[in-house]
């Protein structure tokens, strides 16, 4: 019988998200020309579905020849490479930037550090749009791991960054690595600080509790790796991407009195108000 719900202190929209949403929704106000975001805004359909309500739609790179200067596009927070916004640049539309600063400080790293003539070592997913977007800072030269098994042929100068949603330890593990196979390291633990405190709060709470929910899409990294760490803590932990997903085993189980949610950066306010209104109710908390 669920008894408590302890909400992670730190979930939801981060700084990042909201900051392009909200660009993205304010661009719309008073515009008479199509708003278009370059790829899925977030990783959240919850999200995207409500844009595509208010009239702003995604294109894709191949779509670009559609565009014309009656045209806004918005970059997402995940950021691009600088050959894409030259060529969005040249489509004549009108372009907002909403890269995320903890997302262009990556950036700023990787061209200093290669125009050094470093070797650039990416930490995190590789087909994900933000290191997709920050290698195109390096000519797409980088080397791009997860756990450093396949750091092979290293130059002796290397620079390594880190997606801003990875976890810490895969840094440490990457680090450790390398250090012992280069003379000149140059390390910048680039996970942003939204990450870091997601993952603290996840992590703490699921100590806590009997049933562990992650709220959010599957297609988001940030909010798989909060799973992950609630897994090591949590064996009933439970990924939901809205209330419907929740299951009903978890009310009738006599052995689950305390109940922790988390979210992760790109899943908004509403799903996960509507995820708590829904053990409420069920609970009679
Ligand atoms: S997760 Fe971090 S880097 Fe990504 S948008 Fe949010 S604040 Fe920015």
């Amino acid at each position: 019988m669920i008894k408590e719900v302890i909400m992670a202190e730190n979930a939801g929209f981060c700084f990042g998200v909201k900051r392009a949403v909200d660009t993205s929704i304010d661009s719309n106000k008073d515009s008479n020309t199509n708003i278009y975001t370059f790829g899925p805004l977030v990783h959240n359909k919850n999200v995207t579905n409500n844009l595509k309500e208010k009239g702003i739609n995604e294109i894709i790179l191949s779509e670009l020849n559609k565009l014309s200067s009656c045209d806004t596009v918005i970059i997402r927070s995940h950021g691009v490479t600088p050959k894409v916004m030259e060529l969005i640049k040249s489509t004549g539309a009108r372009v907002i930037d909403a890269t995320c600063p903890y997302v262009s400080a990556i950036h700023k790293k990787i061209k200093k550090y290669y125009d050094l003539g470093y070797q650039i070592i990416i930490i995190g997913d590789e087909n994900h749009p933000e290191v997709i977007g920050s290698n195109g800072w390096c000519d797409d030269s980088a080397i791009i791991t997860k756990d450093g098994c396949n750091l092979n042929n290293l130059s002796q100068k290397v620079c390594i960054v880190v997606q801003t949603t990875e976890k810490k330890e895969n840094f440490d593990k990457v680090v450790d690595i390398v250090s012992n196979k280069c003379s000149d390291v140059v390390t910048f633990n680039t996970i942003c600080s939204a990450t870091k405190e997601r993952q603290a709060s996840a992590e703490e709470t699921s100590k806590k509790v009997d049933v562990m929910l992650v709220v959010g899409s599957k297609d988001s990294s940030n909010t798989t790796k909060l799973y992950e760490i609630c897994c090591k803590n949590c064996n009933k932990t439970i990924f939901v991407e809205s209330s419907s997903d929740i299951p009903e085993w978890i009310f009738r189980n006599e052995y689950i009195n305390r109940i922790g949610v988390t979210a992760g950066a790109s899943t908004p306010d509403w799903i996960i108000e509507q995820v708590l209104d829904k053990i409420n109710n069920k609970s009679n908390i």
